[in-house]
């Protein structure tokens, strides 16, 4: 038996692949709602604001508090409030969630390297060499330089298709300068969440579909780990270095068997 207080859920490859909800994910998180129990979905893309994720989640049949949403644009925005208080001048390289939620921090958006004191980015579905430009000359005068995530690929129907990674990589190879990451395989991320939910590390499950960030990073954290065979990893056989606590097949397999963990 272990003792499970909370649960930090990936989205991405658990809950769902694309925009096909994977079996379980619907039963699991209305459960979760229902016993009352805490919980995140976590998520290392910025471009969706909570609101714009529970939507999401809608039109797949799952019914989700926006506010037990937790994206990699949340974690900037704890970071901030933690770190950089007050109003400050950020050139963003980002979407709606990156963008709205600095202004909830109170700060300014600016248009070009004048007046950024940060540079903050994102997967930017419409990046331009202007942003990449206007990004490397605030740095180079001195702007901070936050990423919300370092994904180099962010999985699509058609593919794998650049991430934020893809971006900050642009950036870096011109000024030399690595940003503060806060998304996944990063920590920063998990302890905003955990500090959310208000429960203790070492009773909270993170359940993931990848093994080198979801299940590391639980690890690292003394975390209970919980693998999902529906994205990344696809059979126990390739699971050798990292070892999770749990596997199971889909979040259906996990939800049956959880009763028996708590
Ligand atoms: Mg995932």
């Amino acid at each position: 038996m272990v003792e499970i207080r909370g649960f930090l859920i990936d989205l991405d490859g658990t809950l769902y692949i694309g925009d096909r909800p994977v079996a379980g994910a619907k039963e699991f998180v209305t459960w979760l709602q229902d016993k009352n129990i805490p919980f995140l979905l976590l998520t290392n893309n910025s471009t969706r604001t909570p609101y714009q994720v529970r939507d999401k989640l809608q039109k797949m049949g799952i019914e989700v508090n926006p506010a037990k949403i937790y994206t990699s644009a949340n974690a900037l925005g704890d970071y901030i409030r933690e770190y950089f208080p007050g109003k400050h001048g950020a050139f963003v390289i980002g979407e709606d969630g990156v963008k709205e939620e600095l202004k909830l921090c109170g700060w300014e958006i600016v248009d070009s390297h004048l007046g950024a004191e940060f540079v903050v980015v994102g997967l930017d579905q419409h990046v331009d060499y202007r942003k990449l430009k206007e990004a490397v000359l605030a740095i180079q005068n001195g702007a901070k330089f936050i990423a919300c995530n370092c994904d180099s690929g962010f999985p699509s129907p058609e593919g794998l298709l650049p991430g934020a990674g893809a971006i900050v990589n642009a950036i870096t190879t011109v000024v030399g300068i690595e940003p503060v990451v806060l998304g996944k395989p990063n920590d920063c991320i998990i302890r905003y969440a955990v500090r959310r939910l208000g429960t203790e590390l070492d009773k909270t499950a993170i359940v993931g579909d990848r093994l080198d960030t979801d299940i590391l990073l639980g690890k690292k954290m003394g975390m209970i780990t919980m693998l999902v065979l529906t994205g990344v990893v696809k059979s126990k056989e390739e699971i050798s270095r990292i070892n999770p606590d749990f596997v199971f097949k889909d979040v259906e397999d996990l939800w049956g068997n959880i009763f028996r963990l708590l």
